[in-house]
Order: C-alpha cells, then structure tokens, then sequence
C-alpha cells in the first residue's frame, strides 16, 4: 500500500527543488502546503487563484510526476486556498467550494468516530445529470440508475468495471446522491477498497472490530470503488465476504467498481467471486469521438471557457482513453487562459498540451515500416519483396506485406500499389483477398499475420522509438 503523507511531500519537494530553479521553486513551491493525503487524492494548500493557476499551467506535470514517483499510483491534485477549511476543498477545476451541507454525515449515533471513513464526501459534481451518455456507458449508466432507484431490488450486486478515469467512481457517486435526494432515513455509504481495508486493519489494532463491523453493516447500500485493490489481501476479502453477505441477506443494496470484470481478478477468493457474479455485470467502455466532444463541451461550459468546434475535435482526437485526462486538458487551458489571457487558438492548445497529446496520439504505421519488418522476418530485401520476381521465395512475403499494408494504414490500393513497385492495383487487392481468404483456413497463417502485426505495432510504439 502507498501512502503520503508530509514527510514524503518533504521528499518530493526535495525532488522538485531538483528540476525547478532556485528563483522559479522559492516563488511557487515553496508556499505549497501538504494538507492531506488518501485514497489517490492529494490536497495542497496555496495563497491564491492566480498562484493555483500559476502552478498548474507551468508546473502541473512536475509536481504530478514526482508525486506519482513517490506514491506509485495515479495521484489527482486537488488544490484548497488559504482562505478556505480543509473540508472546503474543490477540485483543480476550480469549482465551487463544497459545503458542509454536501457532506453525508454517515455516523448514526452521532459520536466522533477516529476512522478515516468520516473523511469521505460525495463529490457533489458527481451526479447523474452531470454524466455524459454515450454508446459506450450508456448501460453502466442505466443500470446505475436503477440500482439508485429506492424502491428497487433490481442487479444487487451492481459490478462496474472499466479503464482508468472512464466514469466508474463517478457513478458510485451519482448513485449514492440520487439515493440521499430521496431522503436522510436511507444510510449510503461510498467507500474505496483502500479506505475499507485501513479501517478493517484499523479494528485489528485496536482489537475491536465491533465498530467497524456496526458501520458496514448496517447501511442500506454500500458503494464499495475499486476493488481490485483487495487483490492478495485475504484477510480483507474474507471481511469483506462476510460483510457482502450481511448486507445481501438484510435485503440491502451493493455497488462495486474494478478495473476488470470478477473473472479476470485472479486472485480474487472464489466465493466472492460468484457473489459477484451473481449480480449485473457491466463494463464502461471508452468513449467515441462524439461522446468525447459532448464531455469536452460540458466541462468547457464548468470551466467558463470556449472552444471552438475546432478545437474541441483536436483535443477530441488526441485524447482517447481517460476522460480524466480530458478535464485535465480542459484545467491547464483554463489556467493557460487565465494567467495570459490569449485567446485560445489551436496553436496555444498544442503549446499547452503538448506532452498530455504525444502520449497519446497514434504513431502512423508506414507501409515502408511493414515492408522493412517483413523483410526482416523472411530474410529477403527490400527490392526483392516490391520488385517482379515471381519466385515463391518471395510472392509469399510479397502478398502478406500488400495484406498488412491495407489492413494497418489508411492508404488505398492504388497508394499501396504505388508502394510495390508501381504495379496494377488490382494485384494488391488479389493479395488481400487471397490472404483473408488464407487466414480463415489456415491457423498457422493466421498466427503468422498476428505476429507481424503486433511485431510492427511494437516497433512503432512510442517506447520503442526512443
Ligand atoms: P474512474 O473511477 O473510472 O477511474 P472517474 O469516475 O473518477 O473514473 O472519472 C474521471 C473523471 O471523468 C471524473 O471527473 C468524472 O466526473 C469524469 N467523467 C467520467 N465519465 C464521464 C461522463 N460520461 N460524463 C462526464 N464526466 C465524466
Ligand atoms: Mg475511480
């Protein structure tokens, strides 16, 4: 388990002091303050909005490297200002400060209780209304809204998974705030696996579970995030098992979140497992393109900035995977803006963007790069495999680079044809056609295309072209 706490932000202000200037580090980081660390959320405390949107539009990237570095997980930053309580806090979006009211007051005795499990507010951004459905949530988004439906007992237990920053935490959130707008009567409780395993190791000390136990079990439903972090705790998922169980024979309702489906956990206890899978299973897939500029527009809209449609297609494109990493595009702009007040141009975004878009902008596969590998693999030259030759030697390579050419690039026959010695495009639409026609019959030739592609799909990764 990772965890930060000041002495290691000691550290990796050590680490900063190392790649920022002296004049630079003494103005914006020193007056950084650590306030609190847990469950992969970092909260800082700075002097100001315009020192926030300072650091966040020249030293986000490494402040959160070197956090990262330290803490081994995605971290997210959130900053609070000195003006502001600890609980006050709001995101890097900048949002409006969250009120005591919003905070969901889980105690029901009302005596302090030490557990970190106080500390866990809804996020009040996280709602239903505010999720963007596309084709690709749109289950997971549905079946949330059922399982936040009081009167049903409908997918008991909900199992989400998916991706990293793809909307699972957010609509545990969404579906333990629809659940409190139907009254206080109803105990919600919204916990990550990291916060319930600490409070369970947290019992052991103190030799008394009893609380712990009260606590979990006597909510109405629990929304339990991540629980691939309970992989190799056995203690853990056999309290957590025990809980499960509790709360389902009690007629009360479970949501759980993972990366991967209850399967592909492996070492998840075989009984929890089938608990799981007893319930709804439902993945969150990464959004489209159209999902993604609907995300980027909403968010645009909460941060008080405009992108024209434009812009909102080039960052659109580039950022695929994590919708996360879309808001934080969508805050380094907002920062960017703000301190310069440039109007904001494709140009700017690129200047700002720049290392979160070549992270993950697609490396174009050449046909020259499929030729080479080729090549490489039958131990032929290049002009042998594009030239005349009709020896079998090479018409083999020669008709499975034409297939993997058309397969792997956007180019057309002709282009390709032109790529092959300038011959007649309905040659290479012979070797395509001749090829799948192969692939479907023959499993030796099909592992053969499967290894070139990933063979070339390597060499042109990122990583391999350094
Ligand atoms: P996960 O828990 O799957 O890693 P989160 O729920 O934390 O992802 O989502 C990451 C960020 O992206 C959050 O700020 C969340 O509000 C936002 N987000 C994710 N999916 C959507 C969506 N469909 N519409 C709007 N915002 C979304
Ligand atoms: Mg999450």
């Amino acid at each position: 388990m990772s965890a930060i706490s000041s002495g290691v932000w000691d550290q990796v202000l050590e680490s900063l002091r190392e790649t920022i200037d002296e004049e630079s580090y003494s103005t914006w980081v020193e007056p950084i303050r650590f306030v609190n660390y847990a469950d992969g959320e970092l909260t800082l405390r700075v002097p100001s909005i315009f020192f926030r949107n300072w650091l966040i539009s020249n030293y986000q990237d490494q402040v959160e490297d070197a956090v990262t570095g330290f803490a081994k997980r995605d971290v997210s930053i959130r900053y609070i200002l000195e003006t502001e309580d600890e609980f006050a806090t709001f995101g890097s979006n900048g949002h409006t400060p969250r009120s005591d009211a919003d905070e969901v007051d889980l105690r029901s005795d009302g005596t302090p209780h030490p557990s970190i499990l106080e500390r866990i507010p809804l996020n009040p951004n996280y709602t239903f209304s505010n999720f963007v459905v596309g084709e690709s949530n749109r289950f997971a988004y549905t079946a949330a809204q059922a399982v936040a439906d009081p009167q049903s007992r409908a997918y008991n237990p909900l199992f989400l998974y998916g991706g990293v920053g793809l909307g699972k935490t957010h609509l545990l959130h969404a579906i333990g705030q629809q659940l409190m707008s139907y009254g206080s009567h109803l105990k919600v409780l919204y916990v990550s696996s990291e916060s319930f395993m600490n409070a369970f190791i947290e019992g052991i000390q103190q030799k008394d579970l009893s609380h712990f136990r009260n606590r979990f079990r006597t909510v109405d439903m629990l929304l339990i995030d991540d629980v691939q972090f309970f992989m190799g705790a056995e203690r853990t998922q056999t309290e957590f098992f025990h809980t499960f169980n509790a709360l389902y024979n009690a007629g009360k309702k479970i949501a759980i979140s993972s990366d991967h489906p209850p399967k592909e956990l492996r070492e998840l206890e075989e009984r929890l497992r089938s608990r799981f899978e007893a319930g709804l299973i439902v993945d969150i897939q990464p959004p489209d393109l159209e999902t993604r500029v609907a995300i980027l527009r909403r968010k645009a809209r909460e941060f008080d900035i405009e992108l024209s449609g434009e812009i909102e297609i080039y960052i659109a494109e580039r950022i695929k995977s994590n919708i996360r990493k879309l808001e934080g595009a969508l805050t380094k702009i907002s920062a960017h803006h703000s301190v310069t007040g440039e109007p904001i141009s494709i140009a700017s975004v690129r200047a700002i963007l720049g290392p979160l878009l070549s992270a993950e902008e697609p490396r174009k596969i050449s046909v020259e790069k499929i030729q080479l590998a080729v090549c490489k693999f039958f131990d032929i030259n290049l002009h042998d495999l594009t030239g005349q030759n009709r020896s079998r030697k090479f018409t083999g390579p020669r008709q499975i680079a034409c297939f993997l050419a058309r397969e792997m690039t956007d180019l057309s026959f002709p282009e390709i044809a032109r790529k092959f010695g300038g011959r007649d495009h309905t040659s290479i639409m012979h070797a395509h056609r001749k090829t799948e026609e192969e692939i479907s019959r023959d499993l030796s030739k099909q592992n053969l295309v499967k290894y070139l592609t990933k063979l070339i799909k390597d060499e042109t990764s990122p990583s391999a072209s350094k």
